[in-house]
């Protein structure tokens, strides 16, 4: 799990978490690795532990829209030099 710490939530989004952008501390899987999702860059978000509970109580599949609109922002800003 470290290895997706480290090779994409850090240099992709700084480790802050996609929900609230306080700094992260898991790389969830957008889709869930036991519903086929993978390692790859575009499954994983960092999330910090109040969200990454949160969504796992809410359920992954309903959390992944949202999640990767989310992403997709945080990502973003960061490529623009914020
Ligand atoms: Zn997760
Ligand atoms: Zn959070």
């Amino acid at each position: 799990m470290s290895d997706l710490w480290n090779d994409i939530c850090i240099p992709l989004y700084e480790g802050k978490c996609v929900l609230c952008l306080e700094p992260g501390s898991h790389p969830h899987h957008i889709i869930p690795v036991g519903l086929g999702g993978t390692d790859d860059e575009d499954n994983i978000a960092p999330l910090c532990t109040d969200c990454h509970t949160m969504v796992h109580h809410v359920g992954a599949t309903s959390m992944e829209r949202i999640i990767r609109e989310r992403a997709r922002v945080v990502r973003k800003a960061f490529a623009d030099g914020n």
